[in-house]
């Protein structure tokens, strides 16, 4: 079959690279390459950012927040017209689920929007001093230059996550997309032009080379560095932007707990369970991947997730009947076996799964609940990046939470209880950015995601993540029009 071929945008224009080097993205359910694309570099990096200094300095550094606002409601307009074309990309690129993509793109354009009314309402203050000779107000300036690089597990998503707080601040961009999934966000990138936003305002560069997004993160002209990815190349990109004295948020990995008492609804616990790790594959930073659970309804629970597993249906990604699909990459796969192997020589017991599914062709990997792990097992502490839970036990809620906290991770956990006052107290004794009650893996444009300890820095979502993407400026303004002291500090 002909591969589909894609270009990079830089400065309003589709591009190759300037090397003239392509690679191909593969299909993990077909194990087929599908497209073919711009194998840029460090080059192709620098040319972004130029174009993106350049518009910051001209046309789109002098718009006002209401004519940014109008170019993103008409980009969010366009993201809805072309949902299928964008999730079908995005299927295509890492496996997921069809339903699941069409989803998160039909509920896209609700980033842009939101942001469209953050830009239009971002405020400075004015400010009371104790001296009465001065007005004093604040103003919020676009920070300049942003440098966004994105994972390969839901990528048009987390991109929205910087570009759309990014417009809405004023900011101009430069985006990286994963190696393992960067065709859908050159298949947006066709949408910028007819939105409004003019040349070099959003940029895309693609490349083979991890080598690409380290130029990126390091580059002298970037303002702002927003990352999703692991915490490993999270490390690298704060010290990158260290050495720039840049602004940084990073959303990275984790180990999230789910935390059962033994008076939740255990039907409705096991189906949050199964949509915290099995949903998408289980390649979500949020995976609910540590089961705490009460000790006394251990078995019973654990019975009812394995039971689901069991009936979970892997296939296609664009079967609508399809529940789980491929892993998205073969090194991924490989890692998630790993786990597998290495969880067994520790001693877990196999719920259910624990093992490839090698009768559908590609990357599949059985939904799995491990039991008979403790805090120390490998799978207990790493992310495992797939399908996989492993459950341990509790006695009592400090026992709960001591387990629960007993990780460098801290994106985000689960309460499963009907006591109010327990479901409170523990939710805020957790250490993570969220927590949900009674639920699992909800977001929103309005409310801030991000983690404690080695799951990130910053916020991302809600009102004040437009600030991670400005300056904020004093202005103080003598009122006497006299003169004053000139050796003492006003
Ligand atoms: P990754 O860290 O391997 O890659 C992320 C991006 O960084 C890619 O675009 C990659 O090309 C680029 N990159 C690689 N080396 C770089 C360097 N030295 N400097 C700058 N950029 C570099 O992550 P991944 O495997 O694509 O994604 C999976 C990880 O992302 C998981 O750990 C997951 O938990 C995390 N994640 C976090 C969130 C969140 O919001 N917290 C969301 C999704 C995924």
């Amino acid at each position: 079959m002909a591969l589909e071929r894609f270009q990079m945008l830089i400065a309003g224009k589709a591009v190759d690279a300037l090397s003239g080097r392509t690679f191909e993205s593969q299909n993990p359910y077909t194990g087929e390459p599908w497209a073919v694309l711009p194998d840029g570099g460090p080059e192709d990096v620098d040319a972004a950012v130029a174009a993106a200094r350049a518009a910051f300095e001209g046309e789109w550094g002098q718009t006002t927040p209401f004519a940014r606002a109008a170019s993103m409601r008409r980009l969010a307009d366009l993201i809805t017209a072309n949902a299928e074309r964008l999730a079908r990309l995005e299927v295509n690129d890492s496996g997921k689920l069809f339903r699941e993509m069409i989803g998160q793109l039909n509920g896209l354009g609700a980033w842009y929007q939101y942001y469209a009314g953050v830009a239009a309402t971002t405020e400075g203050r004015q400010i009371p001093t104790p001296n009465p000779n001065y007005l004093v107000y604040t103003r919020r300036e676009p920070v300049g230059v942003v440098a966004a690089i994105t994972p390969w597990n839901s990528p048009l998503l987390l991109m929205s996550w910087k570009l759309a707080p990014a417009l809405a601040a004023g900011c101009t961009i430069v985006i990286k997309p994963s190696e393992h999934a960067p065709v859908s966000t050159l298949g947006f990138a066709e949408l910028i032009d007819e939105a409004g936003i003019p040349p070099g305002v959003v940029n895309v560069v693609t490349g083979l080379s991890r080598e690409t997004g380290a130029s990126l993160a390091a580059h002298p002209g970037v303002d702002k560095v927003a990352f999703t990815g692991s915490t490993a190349t999270g490390r690298a990109v704060a010290h990158a932007a260290a050495e720039n004295i840049n602004k940084v948020t990073l959303e990275l990995g984790g180990k999230s707990p789910q935390i059962v008492f033994p008076d939740a609804d255990l039907a409705a616990a096991a189906n949050g369970i199964v949509a915290g790790v099995f949903a998408a594959t289980g390649q979500t930073c949020m995976a609910g991947s540590r089961l705490i659970v009460h000790r006394d309804v251990h078995d019973e629970l654990v019975a009812l997730v394995a039971e689901r597993a069991s009936r979970i249906r892997l296939g296609d990604p664009f079967d609508p009947e399809t529940e789980m699909g491929p892993v998205a990459n073969a090194p991924q796969y490989q890692k998630v076996l790993g786990y597998l192997e290495t969880a067994r020589s520790e001693g877990a017991t196999v719920a259910y799964g624990g093992a490839a599914e090698s009768g559908l062709g590609g990357l599949f990997v059985r939904p799995t609940v491990l039991t008979g792990v403790t805090a120390e097992s490998t799978v207990v502490r790493e992310e495992v990046f797939g399908p996989v839970l492993a459950a341990l036990t509790f006695t009592d809620e400090d026992e709960a939470l001591k387990l629960a906290n007993d990780t460098p991770y801290g994106l985000a956990g689960a309460v499963w209880t009907k006591d109010v006052h327990r479901a409170h107290r523990v939710a805020g004794k957790l250490r993570a950015g969220t927590v949900w009650i009674n639920a699992y893996r909800v977001v929103a444009p309005s409310v801030p995601f991000g983690g404690f300890g080695w799951s990130g820095l910053g916020r991302e979502n809600g009102v004040d993540a437009v600030n991670e993407y400005t300056e904020n400026k004093s202005v103080w303004v003598e009122l006497t029009g006299g003169t004053r002291d000139p050796f003492t500090l006003g």
